[in-house]
């Protein structure tokens, strides 16, 4: 089967069977003309009228955007209308013809390819998402030049497809006929292409990014693509459509139970109440976490204010940016974590020299306490922000109690500060500590007594407790975070907070995953953070199991001898309560070795 599979990213759910039909629209070949001086201006007033007629058409497509997409995908041709208006590169084009003598076919896709390889190289990936919108509109500019109709490629198109192409531009997405298009293929295109959101606007299954599919798919080939997984398979048995059908099924199953608990509590079947909170990297991500209900962030990270930037975020702005996360969860706090810079990825403003073992050596809360005029900042925008909602600090990476110390006073001391000068800020914010080092694990009781809460980070935790780093790929299989040794460690930061009478959460990436959410409500944790588009499969996971149960299960787990072990068990578990089937037609819960082979 593995030569008759192709890879790429599923861009927009479903599963699409028809027969390929690979277009090959491309930029056309334009000759290498030039013109007599005399018809130079000629030559530009042509290039305005393509530009005129492009428009109309790009506003006539702008109109069936709304029809059939939504008012704000069509904003997607307002912004193909200033590329196409851009001055600047209009004057470029015009220049060429008038310097070079170029027909305006020719200077228009010199100045495009021009563009276009600026773009592709520049690295930035909201630019290398509109090449598509670029080739959409230069083509069309193209053709008209050339006095060429542009043709309607899918006029042909008269049963169940699956559209193949190098690359699919928004003008040619939104005039996709459903019912005979049944699925998009193409080799360029991000998740975040104009032609990825409208055709999960429109409904139709896509998978962008799968390299050489051109040459790969035969036209008239059957296919059977799944844009949730991101694959084409070629020539499918008649076994292998039922079973991609019955995929599908599946999740529109889940889809609708999921729905129907989005504005349900997260309660247990004997009425343990967990509290879902979100994830939140990037503002992007704020309106996702609200639209999933999230109660509040439990996690912000606040990285990305620095990363990539020459200069270090104002006061101001940072407090504008909590305030605002703030305001977005009202009644529910907002964790701020100060920054987590690592030795390897310390931006240009801390100016440190590269360290021979990064993962153990200038990282997080140990950069701020050495950068107090860094730290500092932060602290003051977050007193600030806390006027605004019910805003909370932790710090990363601790693994001495003198850390949180310092952060406490240092905290009273901006406070006092900020009073002095009048400016309006919180008294005092609750101070909490991240629990990601085997060494806070075993000080959770010390730590918990005097922090104001603990946050359980399962990613750095399972790195140092394993010795694993998380990012080598080598080593991923051992990166696992039911190891016995780490649920050891999640048990004593469970037991240890809740006798010293504090919350206690967990934020790593194991509590966005349902198998191991019901692990950690078995282990005494009932606060999670998730990530966003998690949100609503661990609400519906809480919701169908009992905590006895949980408990029970996390027993049995804190025993075992190996991952594998855990994972079998939890799977058995869970699956008494859930459709492991429904909650997994992709196969992505973790598995242990003798689970899998269970089919739970
Ligand atoms: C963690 O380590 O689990 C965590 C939440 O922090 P980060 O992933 O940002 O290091
Ligand atoms: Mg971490």
């Amino acid at each position: 089967m593995s030569d008759r599979l192709l890879k790429g990213i599923g861009v927009s759910p479903g599963i699409g069977v028809g027969t390929a039909v690979v277009v090959r629209w491309s930029m056309p070949e334009v000759p290498h003309r030039v013109v007599p001086r005399a018809r130079v201006e000629k030559e530009v007033r042509r290039l305005r009228a393509a530009i005129r007629d492009q428009k109309r058409y790009l506003e006539a497509m702008r109109e069936k955007a709304k029809d059939r997409a939504g008012v704000d995908e069509a904003r997607i041709f307002d912004a193909q209308i200033m590329m196409l208006e851009d001055k600047e590169f209009l004057t470029g084009v015009a220049d060429l013809i008038r310097e070079n003598h170029l027909a305006a076919e020719k200077a228009y896709e010199f100045k495009t390819l021009e563009v276009r390889d600026l773009w592709a190289a520049s690295g930035n990936p909201r630019l290398k998402d509109r090449l598509a919108d670029l080739s959409g509109v230069a083509v069309r500019v193209i053709e008209h030049l050339m006095h060429r109709g542009s043709d309607d490629l899918w006029e042909g198109i008269t049963q169940p497809s699956v559209v193949v192409a190098k690359e699919l531009s928004p003008g040619l997405t939104v005039q996709l006929d459903r019912e005979h298009v049944v699925g998009l293929v193409s080799e360029e295109g991000t998740r975040t292409s104009h032609a990825a959101i409208l055709a999960h606007s429109i409904g139709i299954p896509a998978v962008f990014g799968v390299a050489g599919a051109i040459d790969q798919i035969e036209p008239g080939t059957m296919v059977v693509m799944d844009g949730k997984r991101g694959t084409v398979l070629l020539q499918p048995t008649p076994h292998e459509i039922a079973e991609a059908q019955a995929r599908e099924l599946s999740r529109r199953e889940l889809d609708a139970q999921l729905e129907e608990v989005l504005d349900q509590p997260a309660v247990t079947t004997d009425g343990l109440r967990i509290v879902l909170r979100g994830n939140v990297d990037l503002p992007d991500e704020i309106k996702p976490a609200r639209d999933h209900r999230a109660e509040g962030v439990g996690l912000l990270r606040t990285e990305f204010l620095i990363t990539g930037h020459t200069d270090l975020p104002s006061e101001n702005e940072q407090a504008e940016y909590y305030a605002r996360v703030a305001r977005a969860f009202p009644g529910h706090p907002v964790v701020v974590r100060t920054y987590d810079l690592g030795g390897d990825k310390l931006p240009a403003p801390f100016r440190a020299p590269s360290e021979v073992n990064p993962q153990l050596g200038w990282r997080a809360i140990r950069v701020c306490l050495d950068r107090p005029e860094i730290f500092r900042t932060q602290v003051r925008a977050v007193l600030r922000a806390a006027k605004h909602g019910d805003v909370w600090l932790m710090i990363p990476l601790v693994t001495r109690i003198d850390e949180l110390d310092r952060t406490r006073a240092l905290v009273a001391e901006e406070a006092a500060r900020l009073a002095r000068e009048g400016i309006p800020a919180a008294t005092s914010v609750p101070v909490g500590v991240m629990i990601e080092t085997p060494a806070a694990a075993v000080m959770a009781d010390r730590l918990a007594a005097e922090a104001d809460f603990l946050s359980v980070g399962t990613n750095d935790l399972t790195q140092y407790t394993l010795v694993v780093d998380r990012g080598n790929a080598r080593l991923a299989d051992r990166f696992t975070p039911h190891d016995p040794s780490v649920l050891r460690l999640l048990n004593m930061v469970s037991d240890a907070a809740r006798r010293a009478g504090k919350p206690a959460s967990v934020c790593g990436e194991m509590a966005s995953e349902p198998l191991s959410a019901f692990l950690l409500l078995g282990l005494g944790f009932e606060t999670l953070s998730v990530a966003p588009p998690a949100l609503p499969y661990i609400r519906w996971t809480v919701r169908q199991v009992s905590a006895a149960r949980a408990r029970a299960a996390a027993e049995q787990a804190l025993g075992a001898r190996t991952a594998e072990d855990v994972l079998d068990l939890l799977r058995l578990a869970l699956a008494e309560a859930v459709d492991l089937r429904l909650l997994d037609p992709d196969g992505r819960l973790p598995a242990g070795r003798r689970a899998a082979s269970l089919n739970v």
